[in-house]
């Protein structure tokens, strides 16, 4: 390929403070980088608490353990969605209820969740998709009134917002996501965040075994046990040295992505005027992070092709989801709540293009170039 999807970002710091981390013989979790990283996450979402995780679908799971959640449990959340969405809840027996999506923002349809409510639901999870908030005024109104918890995926959401407040830490949980596709990456990693204090003993003891091993390291109990059914969330330093070289430079990651992002979006606008293609649509009180640019083809047959054809050009878009109630498991572990009006047909359109912090302009103009030519449109 020519041009491909996906670069991991890399900003130039990353193996030196990995040779730090290994130097100090501190490679196991929750060393200084990692407080490191909790911190900045903290400061950048203003959640009470952040814990680095080893993904954002572990961090799911710690959500689903957290929230109790138990068999026959039922969570709402979008079918259009990665499937670490409903794994940690399924995991533990809940229920994935799903609802359809709003074809602008492709995020789940604030006005359907109400109607899927039943005794036995627990939490609503939303997806900020493509890092563009979900309507949470409308949605925490809701868990209100019901009294249902709202887990944020907030997997592509890092630095974006919702009126002013950071995604992440509006809902009772934000799941994070550091995998090398996502804004800032270590490979393989994540974080859990918290709004409020409520959860933090309990999380940081689930994410270190089940033990109280962080209140003995802050010398609040003089011998540490197993205190609780935990698992080893925790990633390592090396990880987590790797990632902090990227937060010291997220600023110019995501002015660069927001730049490239603006660049597609001139682009397009008069095709999309024209009617050949749709655009994403951001509101105005919702600050993106770039994290992908897509287009909407007319339907599945025009957009099979123009991946056909940019791939004969060299270049790798991507498309997704399979919606999760059509997937095996999705039929086998949850129900559509209503009609899927939006979610099937608009994932059958969507294309993202390629979108990475080291995508240079005359990569992406080629990119314009192909999109363009297939639409006769230069
Ligand atoms: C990437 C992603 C995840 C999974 O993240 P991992 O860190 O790979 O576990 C979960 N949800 C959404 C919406 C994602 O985009």
């Amino acid at each position: 390929m020519k041009i491909n999807f996906n670069v991991p970002p890399y900003t130039g710091k990353e193996l030196e403070y990995i040779k730090q981390a290994v130097e100090d013989q501190k490679i196991c979790g929750d060393g200084d980088f990692t407080a490191r990283c909790n911190r900045w996450i903290e400061e950048r979402t203003g959640a009470a608490k952040a814990l680095l995780t080893t993904s954002c679908t572990h961090a799911t799971e710690m959500s689903a353990v957290l929230l109790n959640i138990g068999p026959s449990d039922e969570v709402i959340m979008p079918s259009y969605t990665f499937v670490s969405t409903a794994n940690g809840f399924v995991l533990r027996g809940g229920v994935p209820v799903f609802v359809d999506i709003r074809p602008d923002t492709m995020n789940m349809d604030e006005n359907l969740i109400e109607s899927a409510i039943t005794e036995k639901t627990k939490a609503i999870v939303v997806m900020h998709y493509a890092g563009v908030g979900c309507e949470m005024d409308a949605i925490m109104d809701i868990a209100k009134r019901h009294g249902l918890f709202v887990v944020e995926d907030a997997a592509q959401a890092i630095m974006a917002s919702y009126k002013g407040r950071p995604l992440g830490a509006i809902g009772d949980m934000g799941n994070f996501s550091f995998h090398e596709t996502k804004n800032l990456s270590c490979g393989e990693g994540g974080a859990l965040t918290l709004r409020d204090e409520r959860w933090a003993d309990q999380a940081v003891i689930i994410r270190e075994k089940g033990t109280n091993r962080t209140l003995y390291k802050m010398g609040k109990v003089d011998k540490y046990s197993w205190i609780a059914p935990g698992s080893s969330w925790l990633p390592s330093e090396l990880n987590a040295a790797y990632l902090f070289a990227q937060m010291e430079m997220a600023d110019f990651i995501n002015e660069r992505r927001l730049h490239l992002w603006e660049r597609y979006n001139e682009a397009f606008a008069e095709m999309s005027d024209s009617g050949l293609i749709e655009r994403p649509t951001v509101p105005e009180y919702c600050k993106h992070n770039a994290h992908m640019y897509y287009i909407k083809c007319r339907d599945f047959e025009e957009r099979k092709a123009l991946i056909e054809y940019l791939l004969s050009k060299e270049i790798l878009p991507a498309s997704h989801y399979i919606p999760l109630h059509s997937s095996k498991a999705g039929l086998l572990y949850g129900r559509f709540h209503g009609e899927d009006r939006y979610t099937t047909k608009e994932s059958e359109r969507l294309l993202r293009l390629p979108m990475y912090y080291a995508l240079t302009e005359e990569d992406q103009d080629e990119v314009i170039l192909r999109v363009k030519e297939f639409y006769n449109a230069v």
